[in-house]
């Protein structure tokens, strides 16, 4: 298959090349080209890599009260409902996913299921239970944890259940009732047992952190990427980079609670603590960002109103909350968020899967011409939009 794109942005920060022929064979980028005024297959105004996002739940898909919907699901259930939101985002352009914590080991068997293609999905990294204190954070889907060797334990756990990186949480949440989002929640000492424990095998850790402390917490104890990071610091800043961590902010999910305060539906403290969480996203990433800090696309998909099909929107958020070029915004859902969960390159160039999105007009012009791609190609085959 030739696709012919008329301005072609390979998910780097390069300058995007006008008219080039993307030759594709076996499910892999052969040859970009100059356009030679060949035969092709499909035309595009513009193309880009298909988008990667670093954080995700599929087995939840946007209900306004996520601790009760999930409660009241069979695990059954919360299969079926993983599969849909797989099918929903490749078909809407995602081609990647690390999905962060899932209950009874739903996201290994589906990454499994997907790559011996017997479901359409994204290509996937998947944490299996997260890592909580006992009543911690996400304890109604995790694995409540006390002391450093039972986090070893936990850590051997997720790995015998498929899991292929970790997810651990290391401050309160806005979804779950009574957690504190400023409180750190795991000790350090567990902080550190549970990275070790999966380094030693090869998986990455992903922080749940929106505090402060334990946002500093989980930078020292050597980890990964933070996700969310929302109350960060300038001391927690340079931990970042001197420690060279991905930052993932999930500005959606925030935004997507407070855009639907009179929806319905989501319990007072939910929005409660969205609000004042929301706030210190509002300033503090953005200095992140202009610090020089890594960022990570990822939305939280499954979060309320938050959908695995609407990951644009992350995108869109990047550049109008963080002042990101529409470009520099794609290189951070690309590349950045690829480089992080370390499956693939997240760029389009010879050697790499065949994930397109042929979009109708240029990014610089709309960024929102994302959310509806025109066609969307996975491993060189039209999946269609
Ligand atoms: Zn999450």
């Amino acid at each position: 298959m030739i696709v012919r794109a008329g301005l072609f942005y390979d998910g780097s920060l390069a300058k995007p090349r006008q008219n080039v022929d993307i030759e594709i064979a076996d499910g892999a980028i052969v040859a970009v080209r100059n356009a030679d005024g060949g035969a092709y297959d499909r035309e595009a105004a513009c193309v880009t890599p298909g988008l990667v996002n670093a954080h995700v739940h599929m087995e939840m898909n946007g209900e306004a009260d996520s601790m009760g919907a999930l409660a009241a699901m069979t695990h059954n259930e919360r299969l079926l409902h993983a599969v849909e939101n797989a099918r929903k985002s490749v078909r809407a352009g995602v081609r990647t996913v690390r999905v962060v914590g899932c209950s009874n080991n739903i996201s290994p068997a589906l990454r499994d299921a997907i790559v011996m293609g017997r479901v359409p999905g994204p290509r996937m990294r998947a944490a299996g239970a997260v890592l909580c204190m006992t009543g911690g954070h996400g304890w109604f889907v995790g694995r409540e944890l006390d002391g450093p060797w039972d986090a070893r334990k936990a850590v051997r756990e997720q790995l015998m259940g498929g899991a292929d990186c970790i997810k651990v949480i290391a401050t309160g949440g806005v979804l779950t009732k009574g957690a504190v989002p400023g409180n750190a929640q795991l000790m350090p000492e567990e902080l550190e047992a549970a990275i070790d424990e999966a380094h030693r095998h090869g998986m990455r850790v992903a922080a749940h952190a929106i505090g402060t402390q334990g946002i500093k917490n989980a930078l020292h104890a050597g980890i990964d990427s933070i996700e969310h990071g929302h109350m960060l610091d300038d001391e927690a800043i340079a931990l970042f980079k001197k420690r060279n961590v991905y930052l993932v902010p999930t500005l959606t999910a925030p935004t997507c609670i407070l855009e639907h305060l009179h929806d319905g539906g989501q319990p007072e403290f939910v929005i409660r603590k969205a609000e004042s969480v929301g706030e210190a996203m509002r300033t503090n990433i953005k200095r992140a960002y202009e610090a020089g800090v890594k960022i990570a696309g990822g939305s939280d998909a499954g979060t309320p109103f938050n959908y695995h099909e609407n990951y644009a929107y992350e995108i869109e958020l990047m550049h109008t909350l963080l002042g990101m070029s529409p470009h520099q915004a794609l290189h951070a859902a690309t590349a950045v968020a690829a480089e992080l969960i370390g499956l693939h390159r997240g760029l389009l160039e010879p050697g790499e899967p065949a994930d397109l999105l042929l979009l109708d007009a240029d990014i610089a012009r709309d960024i929102r011409v994302l959310a509806r791609p025109q066609g969307v190609v996975q491993a060189g085959r039209l999946v269609g939009a």
